[in-house]
């Protein structure tokens, strides 16, 4: 089991780094569209399960567009002023960066829509997907104290949405 390092993390600076790895992995077909927010505030987190999230959800969504298209990743700073219920959690009040990841692709049917976050569910063929990645993606956002949405029209596309708590300097 690898050792959690959690750091101080720009996620503008995470997203930059994986700026090259991310389009080699989208492959030709699909474009990749970063918008970041201009000055991100900064989280605490594992950087390399961060870039696994990251990844993760970038290839799910390339996977969700046989045909191709665009997948858009934004990050944002956010204040909520009250909790934020969603999907039976709660998101309490505070200053949050958020990470969209955007497709057009084929969405997630009603059926499954309960199921992507359980271990080794996946609709991929054999070789192609373990089914953990989002898991994982779910365990890993937990770990920094954050959040984890999907917004998903079937047969349009779906988004994923992260909230990850602005780290403050202990007092
Ligand atoms: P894997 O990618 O190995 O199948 P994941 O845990 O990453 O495992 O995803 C589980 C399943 O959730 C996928 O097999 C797919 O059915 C569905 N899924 C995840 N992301 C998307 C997406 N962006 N669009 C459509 N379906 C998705
Ligand atoms: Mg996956």
């Amino acid at each position: 089991k690898q050792t959690l390092r959690p750091e101080v993390i720009d996620l503008s600076d995470t997203l930059s780094d994986l700026t090259h790895l991310l389009n080699r992995l989208v492959g030709e077909k699909v474009c990749l569209e970063l918008d970041h927010d201009e000055k991100l505030l900064e989280i605490r987190a594992d950087r390399r399960q961060l870039d696994q999230v990251i990844m993760n959800l970038v290839v799910n969504a390339r996977d969700a567009m046989p045909d191709g298209g665009v997948v858009r990743v934004e990050t944002r700073n956010v204040i909520l002023d009250g909790a934020l219920e969603r999907d039976r959690a709660t998101v309490p009040a505070g200053e949050y960066v958020t990470v969209r990841v955007i497709d057009h692709g084929t969405g997630i049917g009603a059926d499954k829509i309960n199921k992507i976050f359980e271990p080794f569910f996946t609709t991929k063929n054999a070789g192609q997907g373990t089914g953990l990645g989002l898991s994982m993606a779910y365990g890993i956002v937990k770990q920094t104290g954050g959040f984890i949405f999907v917004d998903t029209v079937p047969g349009s596309g779906t988004t994923f949405t992260l909230y990850f708590p602005v780290w403050k300097q202990e007092k």
